[in-house]
């Protein structure tokens, strides 16, 4: 991964192979940012994405093992005590144009990916348990 800092801003490229949550979190640790809202673009070589099962509670996952293009990546970091939680939705598509989307649990870097990170610069952003969603939902 390599990254540059405009005082506001992280810009930062995943090179093939490099697992997207692994490297974010690493980013986060290393350069003490609070909170802040991501956005990205590029390729994934695979990934695993979900959708909330919101009666049972549960996400229902599943992995995708092939090069798709990132067509749109967005989320946030907030912070369950001092660890950085990610919430990140992707849309990939595949060599037919076809797409996936959901809640991202992780990814390969296929080509490349581009990342944005706009920081929060209010109070680091924390994550509560709401009971009627069985969801982590942001304490604002
Ligand atoms: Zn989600």
């Amino acid at each position: 991964m390599k990254y540059r800092y405009d005082g506001d801003n992280w810009l930062l490229r995943l090179d093939i192979g490099e697992k997207l949550k692994e490297q974010l979190t690493n980013l986060i640790k290393k350069e003490n940012i609070p909170s802040a809202w991501v956005s990205g673009i590029g390729a994934a070589q695979s990934a695993e994405i979900g959708y909330y099962d919101l009666v049972a509670k549960e996400y229902r996952f599943r992995k995708l093992s092939k090069v798709m293009e990132i067509a749109s990546l967005a989320g946030n970091v907030t912070f369950s005590g001092n660890e950085p939680v990610l919430h990140l939705h992707i849309v990939l598509s595949d060599e037919n144009l076809h797409s996936y989307g959901g809640h991202l649990r992780d990814l390969e870097a296929a080509g490349t990916v581009e990342l944005f990170l706009r920081k929060w610069n209010g109070e680091p952003l924390a994550r509560a348990y709401d009971e009627a969603t069985g969801l982590s939902v942001l304490n604002l």
